[in-house]
């Protein structure tokens, strides 16, 4: 749906920059994990090359240096509590370098060092720990595990999302999609699926994409429900992200969804979601290949059994779909302002076309993974 009033709700005002320019919450460039006594500090950044790692005493220190970045704003440890690691510090080292500081509670050895999938994993030590013989090689998080899928209902709480013409809400309908749609695929019992909401609750855009980043998933599916000014429109749309929008339908839509954290009270002024664009452009041009072969095979397997908006693959700058190493779609599972299109919303037959129809989708794109092909 096209209203002006729901374009660009963020004052976009940045420059790049000489260097790798990205504005970010902390949480998505510096993460932390604990790994028995050990921690592991997760760097994702646009280019890893040249990086320098070594630790400093008096005090104890581990310092991380990488090219150039422009981060925007302040790094902070969040909510992390770790034995080792008290506090973090960011800054430009020289006109080529940036520094990460890891204040220490103690001195501590380098353990390894990795590069996975474009992130940099360094993990730390008790120095007066023994050296752990076979030194177990950190694998990516999605390890033997089946594979992991996120589904996204999204809105929800104090954020209804689109309202239909008899009253339902996006909130609701997605819910019960997404719900239906985590039985589908745990009966196949070839995968593992997390939903970021089981009941109505608000949560914030970044936080859906938290979730699956920390539990390592494999795919990340947001599930919402149209609404436009114009009677006539229906069918279902596959979304992947983008910083340009394919079409100013996609671009308000984009706009409209990703207000969901204004409404809930946040402001988001600060998350400069046009920055996060220009980061991933720059760093996960893997995943938004395999973001756009993961809708192809949706919009094939939906197309056979629903009514489609004409281009049912789009592309715009949706907040949800800005997990750099997870590929992500987001689907409008049809028009809650049509009618008719409501009530079958809302019936059962209607949905569980659409999670069969995603649910091959899912299989034809893990086949493809599987085979070897990218
Ligand atoms: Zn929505």
């Amino acid at each position: 749906m096209y209203k002006k009033k729901y374009f660009l709700p963020f004052i976009i005002s940045f420059i790049i920059l000489s260097g790798h320019s990205i504005s970010a919450f902390a949480s998505e460039i510096v993460q932390f994990q604990q790994k028995n006594a050990n921690e592991l500090v997760i760097i994702n950044v646009p280019n890893l090359d040249n990086r320098k790692i070594f630790t400093v005493e008096n005090p104890d220190r581990l310092v991380i240096d990488v090219p150039l970045l422009r981060i925007k704003h302040g790094v902070s440890l969040d909510d992390y509590k770790g034995k080792l690691i008290k506090g973090i510090r960011f800054a430009q080292f020289d006109p080529k370098t940036s520094r990460f500081v890891f204040d220490l509670t103690q001195e501590v050895r380098i353990e390894s060092v990795k590069v996975v999938n474009n992130e940099l994993l360094v993990e730390i030590a008790d120095k007066s720990s023994k050296k752990n013989k076979k030194s177990k090689i950190y694998k990516s998080r999605k390890s033997d595990l089946p594979p992991l899928i996120v589904i996204d209902a999204g809105h929800g709480g104090v954020d209804p999302g689109t309202i239909g013409e008899d009253g339902s809400r996006e909130k609701d309908v997605v819910l019960w999609y997404a719900k239906a749609l985590a039985n589908k695929l745990l009966g196949i019992k070839k995968y593992r699926v997390l939903l970021t909401r089981s009941d109505d609750n608000f949560i914030m855009l970044r936080k859906r994409v938290d979730i699956a980043r920390k539990a390592g998933a494999s795919l990340f599916v947001s599930l919402h429900a149209d609404s436009s000014e114009e009677d006539a429109a229906r069918g279902l749309s596959v979304y992947t992200v983008s910083e340009k929008a394919s079409d100013k339908e996609a671009e308000a839509l984009a706009a409209r969804e990703n207000k969901s954290d204004i409404i809930g009270g946040m402001d988001l002024s600060d998350e400069r979601p046009d920055v996060a664009d220009i980061l991933i452009s720059l760093a996960q041009r893997e995943t938004k290949n395999n973001s756009a072969t993961f809708a192809d095979f949706l919009v094939d397997s939906l197309s056979d059994r629903v009514r489609m908006l004409p281009n049912s693959h789009r592309f715009a700058g949706f907040a949800v779909l800005k997990a750099p190493d997870i590929p992500s779609v987001l689907i409008e599972i049809g028009f809650l302002s049509h009618p008719q299109e409501e009530k079958m919303l809302k019936s059962k037959s209607y949905r569980d076309k659409v999670i069969d129809g995603i649910t091959v989708g899912i299989e034809s794109y893990f086949r493809k993974k599987s085979s070897g092909m990218n």
